[in-house]
């Protein structure tokens, strides 16, 4: 599989990356990557260390996982929900026009993804000061500022601080005039790979025709009350331990709760056969 943007190796940009086999321990530091983390920046790193197997052939370390661009863990994130459960999701939204209630589906892998520009991951530019230095946001940045940023305005200042280095003098981010900031907003949409954030939907009451935003994390939060209850009944009938049924990829846990399943139907069936001959 590729990412849309890539890491440097060798001064090349390399794009591939594998996922392990998911299993029920990737899906329960998942479900409780929320309990002791403080940002979600924090729970998404921890979560891709967990899945990822390699990057362009590397560890996925954490620092390796650090230093990917945003898109690109926005994007892994969204294949790995897709993963995880590919049928497509069911959301809900109020229509902006008539407020009615509006559920719509969607799948996480067919948004839209705008691969990286060609000067990703970073380039030079010339702003009123003179150059600097420009690079697309990092999942290292969104960790510093979830734990930095005290409110929207501060946020801006510490991301151009992060991405913005001058290459012969000191860049004083609060003198950038407007035609600056619009530059380095122009620069970084055109380099930074982005997923899309919103699709387009028709309101079924009244026709009007809308985007609506996508909360690409909110899966994460989800309950492990399913998988709990996949351990108890695995428990029951192997008598294995917790620990290893987490350990098993999810096709085979999913098959292993097939065929008790189906064997419980079996007795089942069987019972009312012999229930109606008289013979329990
Ligand atoms: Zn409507």
């Amino acid at each position: 599989m590729e990412l849309p943007g890539g890491i440097i190796v060798d001064q090349k940009v390399c794009r591939s990356f594998n996922f392990k086999p998911l299993t029920g321990t990737l899906e329960r530091v998942i479900s409780e990557s929320g309990f002791e983390l403080k940002s979600l920046a924090e729970q998404v790193t921890l979560i891709l260390v967990q899945a990822l197997d390699n990057v362009a052939g590397l560890t996925a370390s954490k620092e390796l996982v650090r230093s990917l661009c945003s898109g690109d863990r926005l994007y892994l994130m969204l294949q790995l929900q897709a993963l995880l459960d590919p049928s497509p999701q069911w959301l809900t939204s109020h229509c902006r026009h008539c407020d009615e209630k509006i559920q719509f589906q969607f799948e996480p892998t067919s948004m839209p993804v705008k691969p990286a520009g060609k000067d990703y991951p970073d380039t030079s530019i010339l702003l009123s000061s003179g150059e600097v230095k420009i690079r697309v946001p990092s999942g290292a940045d969104e960790e510093s500022l979830a734990s930095n940023a005290q409110n929207e305005q501060n946020a801006m200042d510490l991301l151009l601080q992060l991405l913005l280095s001058a290459t012969s003098h000191t860049q004083n981010i609060h003198t950038l005039s407007q035609d600056d900031l619009e530059l380095i907003d122009h620069k970084l949409d055109e380099m930074s790979p982005q997923p899309g954030t919103s699709v387009s939907i028709e309101c079924p009451y009244c026709s009007f025709q809308q985007q609506v935003n996508i909360d690409h994390y909110s899966w994460i939060s989800q309950s492990t009350q399913d998988l709990d209850e996949e351990i108890h009944t695995l428990a029951v009938n192997y008598h294995w331990s917790e620990k290893d049924i987490l350990a098993l990829p999810k096709r085979r846990r999913k098959h292993y709760l097939e065929l008790i399943q189906r064997s419980q139907g079996k007795y089942q069936a069987d019972d009312f056969i012999h229930a109606s001959r008289g013979e329990v």
